[in-house]
């Protein structure tokens, strides 16, 4: 068991210190936001993770997690510090690296213990050198304080299941002690570990995340032609599928990546590598395709439409992508703007998402257009004259596809998540227009009756 304090309390640094005290560990978690730390303390996740909040609530009555603001008494007596503050893009791609830098010098200030520093944020390769020698240069007590890397693969939506049976811990060290330690702190999950100098650590992360992206920007790039050429990208995702070199996962095409990771990861090693002298052309291509593939359905509806103005548009899905209240980066976060510059008066559903949503855009006008949050897909979707699907979430995968027929004033559907049978929206009466497949043409009255009439004798 070791005494284990986790700066930052958000997607990483929870789930990281809730999962280190499942295995028995003690641990701090430190945050700078009250608010989120009495939320914790009194039982409550400050966001949304599947069985994060029992989990806490477990080790808590248990007596192996305790949260603080106090990062003083935290950062002492801790065998390792695990750092998992947010590093977000600044303006010019590269990556902001101030939090950490705030913590190292609040580590460097306070320690009174040997102690490991561990990295867990993503941070550009050569960041873990920096973190060292600056603390070390902050150092006021004689202890041995040495940095490691240890990145996070966590995926938001799945986020205490994929630390507790994650495929695999990588750890970047310069020393023994630190490896050794490191390997001890992790013994209890007992998963595969890869331990490698740090810089290659980083360089795992970078490179995973983006080669993720640019496997998602790929799938995009071929739908848009699969569309031009008569193609049907899920038919073509399948097939490549039973290719063991290509794997079955991230081919589903649709209106681009978002959340906190991808977006910001492209850029940033982008960015390093044109620090670097070198042109990355692969992943400049990734970042370029999610920019144009986020409003694709927006462009289509506006060619499609006269106007947008006062029409009344079902949103559905706001979150980046399901199973979190993340907004990052979300696709809605582009269409939605754009919709109500157009005066849309939009009826928008989240199953969680939805509160975060009107922190942004307030429930009623806003701008020329006009919000009003619903509580299910049903609400949003009566008596509208376009809907635009942005999340996948099981909820809204579930509306029929006679439901938007029969909900809808005008049943016309830009689905950007590819969640249904073009053949089935069709047979339902539906305008139906998704990504990388052909759309489902413009039926007329007569001919929707005729399919009403046939589908009705097949019946
Ligand atoms: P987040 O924004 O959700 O949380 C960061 C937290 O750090 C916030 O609660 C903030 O109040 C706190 N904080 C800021 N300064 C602090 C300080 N000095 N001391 C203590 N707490 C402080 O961030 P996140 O999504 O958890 O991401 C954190 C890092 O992990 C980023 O580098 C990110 O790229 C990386 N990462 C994120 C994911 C993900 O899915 N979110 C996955 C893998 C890696």
């Amino acid at each position: 068991m070791f005494n284990i304090s986790v700066a930052g309390t958000g997607y990483v640094g929870l789930v990281a210190g809730v999962c280190f005290a499942e295995m028995g560990h003690k641990v701090t978690c430190v945050d700078i936001d009250n608010t989120k730390v009495k939320l914790m303390q009194s039982g409550v996740s400050p966001i949304y993770e599947k069985n994060l909040e029992e989990l806490m609530q477990k080790n808590y009555a248990a007596g192996r997690i305790d949260y603080t603001t106090d990062f003083k008494a935290a950062y002492k007596a801790a065998d390792a510090v695990f750092i998992g503050v947010g590093t977000p893009e600044n303006k010019d791609g590269s990556a902001n690296l101030s939090f950490i830098a705030t913590v190292a010098r609040q580590i460097a200030e306070n320690v009174e213990q040997d102690c490991l520093v561990v990295v867990k944020s993503t941070v550009p390769v050569g960041t873990n050198d920096k973190v060292e020698q600056f603390i070390s240069d902050f150092l006021v007590n004689d202890v041995r304080v040495e940095v490691a890397s240890n990145p996070e693969f966590l995926a938001q939506g799945s986020a205490v299941h994929d630390t507790l049976y994650a495929k695999r811990i990588v750890i970047g060290t310069e020393s023994e002690w630190a490896e050794n330690l490191l390997k001890d702190i992790y013994k209890p999950f007992n998963l595969p570990v890869v331990a490698v100098n740090r810089r290659s650590a980083e360089m795992i992360k970078y490179a995973s995340n983006d080669f993720l992206a640019l496997k998602i920007s790929y799938m995009n790039d071929i739908a848009n032609l699969c569309e031009l050429v008569g193609a049907d990208i899920q038919d073509v995702a399948e097939g490549m599928s039973f290719d063991d070199r290509i794997g079955s996962k991230f081919l589903n095409a649709g209106i681009g990546y978002g959340g906190s990771c991808f977006p910001k990861d492209t850029k940033a090693l982008e960015y390093l590598a044109t620090q670097n002298g070198y042109d990355l052309k692969t992943i400049k291509a990734a970042i370029d395709v999610n920019k144009d593939q986020k409003t694709l359905l927006y462009k289509k509806a506006s060619k499609r439409l006269i106007t947008l103005n006062g029409l009344k548009v079902a949103v559905l899905g706001l979150t980046f992508k399901p199973g979190t209240d993340d907004l990052r980066e979300a696709p809605s976060l582009e269409n939605v703007p754009l919709l109500l510059e157009q005066g849309a008066d939009i009826y928008a559903y989240d199953p969680i998402g939805a509160d975060n949503f009107a922190k942004v855009y307030p429930e009623g006008p806003n701008g020329k257009g006009n919000i009003t949050y619903v509580t299910n897909a049903e609400a949003a979707l009566q008596d509208a004259n376009v809907c635009f699907i942005f999340t996948e979430w099981g909820e809204i995968r579930a509306v029929q596809p006679e439901a938007f027929k029969l909900l809808m004033r005008t049943p016309l559907v830009y689905d950007g998540r590819n969640l249904h049978e073009v053949e089935q929206m069709v047979d339902a009466g539906v305008e139906y227009h998704s990504v990388g497949r052909p759309s489902a043409k413009r039926v007329s009255r007569e001919e929707a009756r005729e399919r009403e009439l046939q589908s009705s004798k097949r019946g």
